[in-house]
């Protein structure tokens, strides 16, 4: 990873009266910027090959400055460009997974958030060690594929937005569909209501829902997936029904709606979500900044996270003027706008470096 010594160097020299937000053209760009904008900083949209014509029909939301790269070597042989413009660099999923985690954690350009939290993310060991380590629920792991008595979800690693997941009943099934040249995870499939907790956590905050180390906990959103092909797959029928014409459920993520939670379940969420932030300073020295819980309700009105995503996820973006949380915290504002605001404060208040790496 690049050294902390490195980045904090870069930022001695930036000109912190005129800072640029840059993240790559995709994912939840739209409201990194508009938000970024909205808090009075230049924005700079970075891409390999993803069209950007769309941003001319979203003026509000449209960078000041586009770079195009041939590819990724490209942009880290152009990277002085960056530090010229004091650029701060906010990564979302995709920068993350196309760039590759270990790749982006060696960037020689500040990054918002904790670049430690990756390498504890992207290894799926890892990271069900620090959730359960936590005290929250997670599925049940199966370590030997004979044992499947019960649905399980198959998961190859790497975060691929549900790609290539699948479900299987018994052996012969997973038999039947796994590729074992990657590597993979059995879980448990849990059967339930599927909710996005889009917490923030801010630790220099002094009011509101205070976590054990100092800092404040905010809720900003939550969404549910529209994952094609399994959320449309009952209109054909039972699933076994399905597989005999050789369709099988997919979980890639096509969009995103907004929901709530019933509000009896919102104190588990917080304690869910406290612990996990809690343990991540014990861990690797904290994740803050925008992260989001993926959880499944039980009917019994149980949490269990399936996973962690320790950036601004794509859920947000029906919240770009506000949500039923956000309005009650901070009315009409995003999570990237709020991320927007953390670096403004930080700014202001002579901590830049401690949010950055
Ligand atoms: P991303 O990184 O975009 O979140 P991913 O590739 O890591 O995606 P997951 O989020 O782990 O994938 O899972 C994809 C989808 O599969 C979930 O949104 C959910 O619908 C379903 N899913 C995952 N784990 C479980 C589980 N244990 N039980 C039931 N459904 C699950």
């Amino acid at each position: 990873m690049v050294p902390k010594s490195k980045i904090d160097e870069i930022l001695d020299g930036y000109d912190t009266s005129d800072i640029t937000i840059a993240t790559l053209c995709s994912h939840s760009s739209l409201q990194i910027f508009h938000g970024a904008r909205k808090m009075g900083f230049k924005t700079l949209g970075l891409t390999i090959s993803h069209s950007t014509k769309y941003y001319d029909a979203f003026p509000l939301a449209k960078p000041d400055e586009i770079f195009r790269y041939k590819d990724f070597d490209d942009f880290e042989e152009r990277i002085g460009e960056l530090q010229d413009r004091n650029t701060i660099i906010i990564p979302h999923g995709s920068f993350v997974e196309y760039m590759g985690p270990r790749r982006f954690a060696e960037l020689p350009i500040p990054s918002y958030g904790n670049r430690a939290v990756l390498g504890w993310e992207s290894d799926r060991d890892r990271q069900r060690q620090w959730i359960t380590s936590s005290g929250v629920p997670m599925p049940k792991l199966i370590t030997d594929a004979r044992e499947i008595n019960e649905p399980v979800m198959v998961k190859y690693h790497g975060a691929k937005g549900g790609r290539g997941y699948f479900i299987a009943m018994d052996y012969p099934d997973f038999k039947m569909a796994i590729d074992q040249s990657q590597p993979y995870t059995i879980q448990e499939y849990c059967l339930g209501t599927r909710y996005y907790l889009h917490f923030f956590y801010d630790p220099y905050k002094t009011d509101g829902y205070r976590c054990e180390q100092g800092g404040s906990l905010e809720l900003m959103s939550i969404d549910r997936r529209d994952e094609s092909n399994i959320d449309e797959m009952y209109k054909l029928g039972s699933i076994e029904e399905s597989r005999r014409h050789g369709l099988y459920p997919s979980f890639v993520v096509t969009g995103n709606t907004s929901v709530v939670i019933r509000e009896s379940l919102l104190p588990k969420a917080f304690e869910m979500a406290e612990a996990i932030v809690n343990k991540s300073y014990e861990l690797f020295g904290g994740m803050w900044g925008p992260f989001c819980l993926e959880t499944v309700v039980s009917d019994k009105l149980d949490f269990k996270v399936f996973e962690i995503s320790t950036r601004i996820v794509a859920g947000t973006n029906p919240f770009i003027s506000g949500s039923p949380y956000a309005d009650l915290i901070y009315p009409g504002l995003s999570t990237g706008a709020r991320l927007a605001m953390e670096i403004r404060d930080s700014i202001q208040q002579g901590h830049l470096k401690d949010i950055m790496s």
